[in-house]
């Protein structure tokens, strides 16, 4: 008997279909290493064949999962029920239009590859999540991913003006356009941007640039513990400066960065006080933009609000110092791994007026659980990555990271704050929807995804289907963006 793989190949060139162990085994994780292995990879050249593909899947009702560069944090692009992999990675036509202020880009180009293209006519594409260099447009519209400038910038879904591609149901569909203003019936565009590559897939899109920053100031501050560094970040938005950066990292953090680059690069430690080896500081790194004046004078109100309770601040003379000053940063995601051998990476988004209760509430579960919580993020927008390291060998940590993740939800939903503010959910953040929506609001959401795809071919057992990771091992492999 014929299968759909048969038919498969009948209908697409070989090169595009991939049914072997390497190519199954890449497209069955992100980067929550959580791994189911599809039937096959399929890279479809055009649009014909996204539609053959999707007829095929329809008719025998198989899982299809879109995939981009595979650096979702969640699961979101795990095929967690097995069915096919359609890979757009290798789709990068990309045209920058300077009139218009806007680029028309194919799901696989990456975020960089687009800022760089705006770069030179003097435009910039600003979200920019840490991934930039490997996450693409497709996964960063289907993720409504963010980034460190997001307080003065904005997310992903302020910059998408149109949208092209195939509803789960195989029609050819176009939301909004190079357009300014779109006020046409329901808004499926933004239905799409965020909806985890369940609504749709993405084909096109038409992104909006803007006027690049002709310059940018950096600055270090660090302070005696996490309420000064937030007290100063709370001083900022009174001083209603918006950096274009406002990062915060707490001691924890910081300490587990000055351990590794003790282990494996002490050259690293030299631009950093030798003084902090007794007394880790939590850090404020600050960056202001715009034309030279302006973020100077930024600058010089940051410091007037914030520099005062610091126990020590840098600003950097040059591009060069910039970066230096950013390594401890960069280094931080990795260092995490010197307090557990797996993380648990929350990017729960509070309230700006209620980050110190969040910290106080994410204090008492580090002790409560005994567990490491490194933290840091956007200060700027309240987007906080709690990290909840454990040794997953240890069924006791195991356990507390459980409790401890859901104890994080319920008091970051207690302080009206949000699951995720730009990860998205995926395979992690489902058990705790309940916690975020209503019965009425989940209802809703899984009539709209009835509708869109009546025989749940795209990305299922997501989002709206609470799934326990906790009952699956992770894989240990080396991914593109691992240092
Ligand atoms: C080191 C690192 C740093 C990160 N920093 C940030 C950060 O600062 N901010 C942030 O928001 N995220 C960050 N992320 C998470 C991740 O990069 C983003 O979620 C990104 O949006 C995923 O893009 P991708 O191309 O890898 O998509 P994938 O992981 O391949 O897919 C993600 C989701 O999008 C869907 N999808 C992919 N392509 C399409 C398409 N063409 N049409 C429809 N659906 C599609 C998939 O089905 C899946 O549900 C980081 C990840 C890493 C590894």
């Amino acid at each position: 008997m014929e299968t759909p793989l048969d038919r498969l190949r009948k209908a697409l060139p070989p090169e595009a279909i991939d049914t072997s162990a390497e190519a199954t085994f890449r497209a069955s994780l992100d980067n929550l290493r959580l791994s189911r292995c599809p039937e096959a990879v399929i890279s479809p050249a055009d649009e014909d064949g996204v539609a053959a593909v999707l007829a095929l899947a329809n008719e025998y009702h198989l899982p299809l999962t879109t995939r981009g560069a595979g650096s979702a944090t969640t699961g979101a692009a795990t095929p967690a029920e097995g069915g096919w992999v359609i890979d757009l990675s290798a789709w990068k036509q990309l045209a920058v239009r300077e009139e218009t202020m806007s680029a028309f880009v194919q799901p696989g180009v990456t975020v960089k590859a687009l800022d760089d293209a705006a770069a030179g006519t003097g435009l910039a594409y600003p979200p920019d999540p840490g991934s930039a260099r490997h996450a693409t447009l497709g996964g960063t519209i289907a993720c409504n991913a963010g980034g460190l400038r997001g307080a003065k910038y904005g997310v992903t879904r302020d910059y998408v003006m149109g949208l092209e591609g195939f509803l789960p149901t195989g029609e050819f569909v176009r939301w909004g356009g190079n357009l300014r203003k779109f006020a046409c019936g329901y808004n499926i565009r933004d239905l799409w941007i965020g909806s985890e590559g369940t609504l749709g897939i993405i084909t096109g899109a038409i992104l909006r640039l803007i006027p690049r920053p002709a310059a940018r100031r950096t600055t270090l501050l660090a302070y005696k513990d996490e309420h000064a560094a937030l007290a100063a970040a709370a001083a900022i938005r009174a001083r209603r400066v918006i950096p274009s950066i406002l990062e915060f990292l707490d001691r924890e953090t910081v300490a587990a960065t000055l351990r590794l680059w003790g282990r494996v690069a002490p050259e690293k430690l030299a631009a950093f006080p030798a003084s902090w080896a007794q007394h880790v500081p939590a850090l404020l790194l600050v960056e202001t933009d715009g034309e030279p004046a302006q973020a100077d004078a930024e600058m010089t109100a940051v410091l007037q609000a914030a520099g005062g309770h610091a126990t020590h601040r840098h600003t950097a003379a040059s591009d060069d110092e910039a970066e230096t000053l950013w390594t401890v940063r960069r280094g931080c995601s990795q260092a995490m791994f010197e307090l557990g051998d797996t993380k648990l990476n929350e990017d729960v988004v509070l309230p700006l007026d209620a980050q110190t209760h969040f910290f106080e509430a994410v204090d008492r579960l580090r002790h409560e659980t005994g567990l490491p919580m490194p933290t840091f993020g956007h200060a700027a927008d309240g987007n906080f990555h709690v990290h909840i390291m454990y040794d997953a060998g240890n069924p006791a940590h195991r356990d507390k990271a459980r409790d401890g993740t859901r104890r994080l939800m319920e008091q970051v939903v207690a302080l009206d704050g949000a699951i995720s503010g730009e990860h998205g959910i995926g395979l992690a953040k489902s058990p705790f929807m309940q916690l975020q929506h209503g019965t009425a609001e989940l209802s809703l959401m899984k009539r709209i995804k009835e509708t869109f795809d009546p025989n749940n071919i795209l990305n299922p057992g997501k989002l709206l289907e609470p799934f326990e990771i906790w009952n699956h091992p992770r894989t240990k492999v080396r991914l593109p963006w691992d240092h």
